[in-house]
């Protein structure tokens, strides 16, 4: 059983002009293992924001507050500290990797996060029934890491890697995005896979709904300007879903 908490995090981006912005003003989160938390909110409240930082991106820097993993300090670790204590952060690999192909990349991804190589006999099992699962052709495997992938392949990727890495927690980024609604069914099955085999601790960013029919929140918090606005169970998604956004952006 493990705890990511988020206290009063503060956050500033650098603007091109110079200037400094803060994004995130004093966010409060609690993740245990096993649950999912959905975060959702209107583009630019600043989910993205968020999950950056906790990533460890250069760009984003913490001016207040505390990220800590069962105790230990998140925001001192680098980024591959973060990986080798068990945070999955999707994006934290966003861009092409010239020449390392899938299959490379996933086993030195797995070898850095164990410190030590996977057994080949049942590691190239396991990713071969990962991608029947996830319905990828095996020709995947062999192609360059983010090199001329579509939007639907970056997503599957993504999943394909927390199946693989088990992490202990996972954050994903609008893994919904762009995904028609069969490529969303497969992905969600991934994600729930993980979650029954290895109970990770689950923050959903989305902007939408419609991936939580498929992916069963425990909480839902809204995020506007940089903040948790309101939290509550599965029913606070379904009460957005009729209103939208709108109640949160109109001052009352
Ligand atoms: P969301 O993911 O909720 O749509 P973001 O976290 O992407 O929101 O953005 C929140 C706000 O921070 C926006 O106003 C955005 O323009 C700004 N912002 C985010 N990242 C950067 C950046 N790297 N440089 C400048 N501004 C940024
Ligand atoms: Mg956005
Ligand atoms: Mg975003």
């Amino acid at each position: 059983m493990s705890t990511l908490e988020i206290r009063d995090l503060h956050v500033t981006v650098d603007e091109a002009d110079g200037s400094v912005k803060e994004i995130l003003r004093g966010v409060d989160l609690t993740i245990a293992s096993g649950e999912v938390h959905a975060v959702m909110g209107p583009n630019g409240s600043g989910k993205s924001t968020l999950a950056y930082s906790i990533a460890g991106h250069p760009k984003y820097t913490v001016t207040g507050g505390t990220v800590t993993l069962d105790g230990e300090d998140v925001l001192a670790m680098s980024v591959d500290e973060r990986a080798r204590a068990g945070m999955f952060l999707a994006m934290q690999y966003p861009v092409e990797v010239p020449g390392v192909t899938v299959s490379n990349f996933l086993r030195t991804a797995k070898t850095a996060i164990d410190g030590e190589a996977p057994k080949l006999r049942t590691w190239v099992k396991d990713v071969k029934q990962a991608m029947d699962d996830l319905r990828m052709d095996p020709s995947f495997a062999e192609r360059n890491v983010n090199e001329h992938f579509s939007g639907g392949e970056k997503k599957r990727h993504e999943i394909l890697q927390m199946e693989l890495l088990k992490p202990k927690f996972a954050i994903l980024d609008e893994t919904d995005s762009g995904l028609d609604v069969d490529a969303l069914k497969i992905v969600s099955e991934g994600v729930n896979r993980s979650l029954s085999a290895v109970s990770p601790g689950v923050l959903l960013i989305t902007h939408y709904t419609r991936i939580l029919r498929y992916i069963k929140p425990d909480f839902v918090h809204v995020f506007v300007n940089g903040k948790v606005a309101e939290q509550g169970g599965p029913e606070l998604a379904d009460s957005l879903e009729e209103t939208g956004y709108d109640r949160f952006l109109t001052p009352a």
